[in-house]
């Protein structure tokens, strides 16, 4: 269901309205975790000014450390919820059991599934049973074919709108928390008609390597890019040291606005 062979032209995925795919880039901005209203709001508002045409913040953290904070869970949820109201963005989160499947359906545009749970295969098949665009993410060792075969899953499953996140691979390099592989996107518009947004805050791990990354990845052809932003970098509880301000996420979607211009694409 996923292979380019029989289904030659690109997917399209609509996001309560947002579309992801072809010559519409996805950009999805917001904190690594919700903190608080106040803290969503401001950094949605702002995202929003400068393009961002969706909002993300975890609610539900997979962190390595059991004494890492791990989000604010249901309370996070509605929090984004209510800037969404507010603010007018779709908005983008990561469900990690289904024992939230429900809530995840009902309140959330597109359910993201992280890097660890790639290969959850429950929980895959159990996300055929939603209404809502899942965005994948690449598993930290994840082949292409390995990758494709999970959306295959969700897609068997009976959901068919599926969107693929790469966020960096696991390499022998230790000074970036993972390697980028852009080299996904010309590889994967061959092998599938699925649409591939490029998270350069997680491959990186640092705010001052998104920028670049995020430019060479629309120019390369991505369908879109997931980037953390917050207010006050220094004091996030999660992900701060590869979190761009909101003054610089502008700057940034300025440049990409044009290179979009560039390879046909628009936001
Ligand atoms: C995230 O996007 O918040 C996240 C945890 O990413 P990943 O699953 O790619 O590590
Ligand atoms: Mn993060």
């Amino acid at each position: 269901l996923a292979n380019r062979a029989f289904h030659p032209e690109d997917s399209i995925i609509d996001v309560s309205g947002v579309k992801i795919g072809g010559e519409h880039l996805g950009l999805i901005a917001g904190p690594c975790s919700v903190e608080s209203y106040e803290q969503v709001l401001e950094i949605a508002q702002k995202a929003k000014t400068s393009g961002a045409n969706l909002l993300r913040g975890g609610a539900f953290k997979p962190r390595t450390s059991p004494y890492a904070f791990q989000g604010l869970g249901l309370e996070g949820l509605d929090i984004l919820c209510a800037v969404r109201e507010e603010v007018g963005l779709p908005i983008v989160t990561e469900l990690m059991s289904s024992k939230y499947l429900d809530v995840f359906n009902e309140k959330v545009d597109l359910i993201q599934i992280g890097a660890r749970n790639m290969q959850n295969f429950d929980l895959l098949k159990e996300l055929g049973q939603v209404d809502r665009p899942i965005l994948l993410k690449r598993g930290l060792n994840a082949t292409y074919e390995e990758w494709i075969m999970s959306a295959e899953y969700i897609m068997a499953s009976g959901n068919e709108n599926v969107i693929l996140c790469e966020r960096g691979i696991r390499t022998f390099e230790t000074f970036t928390r993972n390697t980028l592989d852009l080299q996904c996107i010309p590889v994967l518009r061959s092998k599938t008609h699925l649409p591939i947004i490029i998270d350069p805050s997680h491959a990186g791990g640092k705010w001052w390597l998104v920028e670049p990354m995020a430019k060479a990845a629309v120019a390369a052809g991505a369908d879109g890019l997931m980037i953390e932003v917050h207010n006050n970098p220094e004091a996030a509880l999660c992900d701060g040291a590869q979190s761009l301000k909101p003054e610089k996420y502008d700057v940034l979607l300025q440049q990409v606005r044009q290179i979009a211009e560039v390879v046909g694409k628009k936001f």
